[in-house]
């Protein structure tokens, strides 16, 4: 899609979506009316896009897969399914997803043998926080190390 604001509209799309839990509410459901609409520039039908529905997992808002993402970090897909209500094999799903967009950024030693890998996280360091705004600002900063695991090979490499 190009972009440019559609000429005619062809239709309002219901989209119904996961969002995460807001305060008191657990199960938050976003009703969307998404716009398809007809583009002159590239003489064709199409639904306008939007930044916040996930490109991959479509019944999500990228603030849901976040929020996911960011507790399967720290305990299972199971439990992540069971806490916000949605089913374990899109956690894991969701969670596969993610490592392999992390993977991206990830230089690997060659020649070793990635096709199962164990992660961790451990602390590395604190640091001083310079330049601090506002009187509840935090002091330090604990940054983290990602473990990476390559059993297979029997070998430990650390990323920053
Ligand atoms: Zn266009």
């Amino acid at each position: 899609m190009c972009g440019e604001q559609f000429s005619t509209v062809k239709e309002w799309d219901l989209k119904i979506l996961r969002a995460p839990p807001l305060g008191v509410f657990q199960h938050v459901t976003v009703k969307f009316m998404q716009l398809r609409g007809y583009c002159d520039n590239c003489d064709r039908t199409a639904v306008a896009d939007v930044d916040w529905i996930h490109p991959k997992f479509s019944s999500m808002t990228c603030g849901l897969a976040e929020v996911a993402g960011r507790l399967m970090e720290e305990i299972t897909c199971e439990a992540v399914g069971r806490i916000l209500d949605m089913g374990s094999k899109a956690m894991w799903d969701l969670d596969q997803y993610r490592m392999a967009v992390m993977m991206q950024h990830l230089r690997m030693p060659d020649g070793l043998d990635v096709s199962y890998l164990a992660a961790d996280e451990v602390h590395f360091r604190t640091i001083a926080v310079k330049n601090r705004v506002g009187l509840f600002a935090k002091r330090w900063r604990p940054e983290f190390v990602t473990n990476l695991v390559a059993p297979k090979e029997g070998k430990s490499y650390l990323t920053p």
